[in-house]
């Protein structure tokens, strides 16, 4: 089985977003592929985290994975904590040294996000290596995202690549991106120029997974539309209601010309109420299975589980690579 790895920050609640470009990806693959799915702990501290709440976001993401769906009596699913596994840090800081000031430079992630900071970490320049390293530490062929986060799996190639030529030997798997064809990117619900996130400070530009009907209705029903009173699938024009009807197709699994078809020649009101119906109907049965989970001994099982089993492979892989830069004693 080939793997496949994603991982989704514990930086806030996970957003419908998320679901689209991370976890509905993991649930359609899990059958075909040995599947390693983290929470990127690390990666949340780039900006501050609050430690009680951090602790809280991490158990509420696992809770969130397996109340989509992820299946962890499956022998080929693994979910861990990045920070449980020393070697990721390990291994970033040995990809550090191969990785170019001016490649971190271009991120479009970093530019966007030191921006709204006035004093930001390295971290959050960094992160894109420790990212790497966590992709490369498995062997990962296959890394399902959202398309914000192709640039830094590009980048995870590049140094795959780079190591591979220089050490002489295919060292590491060289990742690939895996996007979905509809809903790589959820739009901000107030300004759909931009990708819904969860850290948006704006409460109403983003629905929640554990948001209840009468919230999802309100930010449903107040979602920025335009003026023009068309149904049509026009991101670049109409990105208001090409969010919307994205977000039904998603949830709905529904292809978007059969969505743009029942709301063709409807007002943007239909659209929005339909719309609510949809995810109001599969977000209680996600929370309804959530609550269950949560006061289950679940968590911590897979958790264990899945610390003991990426350790393993992360240790051997970490030990091979360290002796070809020439760490350590001969
Ligand atoms: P943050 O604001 O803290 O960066 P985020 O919402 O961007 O949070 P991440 O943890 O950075 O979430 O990303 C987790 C996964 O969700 C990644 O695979 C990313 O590509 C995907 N993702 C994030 N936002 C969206 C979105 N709006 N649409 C589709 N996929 C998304
Ligand atoms: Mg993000």
């Amino acid at each position: 089985m080939d793997r496949l790895l994603t991982g989704l920050q514990p930086s806030g609640n996970l957003t419908i977003g998320n679901y689209s470009g991370g976890i509905k990806q993991v649930i359609n693959y899990q059958n075909n592929y040995e599947t390693f799915l983290f929470v990127p702990d690390m990666h949340a501290t780039t900006v501050t985290q609050d430690p009680e709440l951090l602790h809280k976001n991490i158990r509420s993401a696992v809770g969130v994975y397996l109340a989509c769906g992820v299946d962890v009596t499956k022998p080929n699913m693994h979910v861990y904590i990045q920070s449980e596994n020393l070697y990721h840090a390990n291994l970033s800081w040995l990809l550090e040294c191969h990785t170019y000031y001016g490649e971190l430079s271009r991120m479009h992630q970093f530019k966007e996000k030191s921006k709204l900071h006035e004093n930001f970490t390295c971290g959050l320049f960094t992160y894109p290596v420790l990212m790497a390293a966590d992709i490369l530490l498995y062997d990962a062929k296959y890394v399902p995202t959202g398309i914000d986060q192709k640039q830094h799996v590009e980048l995870a190639r590049n140094i795959a690549e780079r190591f591979n030529n220089r050490y002489k030997d295919d060292y590491f798997v060289v990742p690939e991106p895996v996007i979905p064809s509809i809903g790589a990117k959820i739009r901000d619900l107030q300004d759909p120029t931009k990708k819904m996130s969860k850290s948006t400070a704006n409460p109403k530009a983003s629905v929640f997974l554990l948001d209840p009907p009468n919230v999802i209705k309100k930010k449903i029903m107040g979602a920025q539309t335009d003026s023009e009173a068309r149904i049509a699938f026009d991101e670049e024009n109409k990105p208001g209601v090409s969010n919307l009807l994205t977000i039904y197709s998603v949830f709905a699994e529904m292809p978007i010309e059969a969505v743009v078809a029942k709301f063709e020649g409807g007002g943007y009101g239909d659209l929005k109420k339909g719309l609510v119906e949809v995810l109001s109907e599969k977000l209680t049965v996600i929370q309804d299975n959530y609550n269950k989970i949560m006061t289950s001994g679940i968590i911590d099982d897979a958790l264990d589980a899945g610390r003991d089993f990426t350790e393993k492979i992360a240790k051997e892989k970490y030990e091979t690579i360290r002796k070809v830069v020439g760490y350590g004693r001969i």
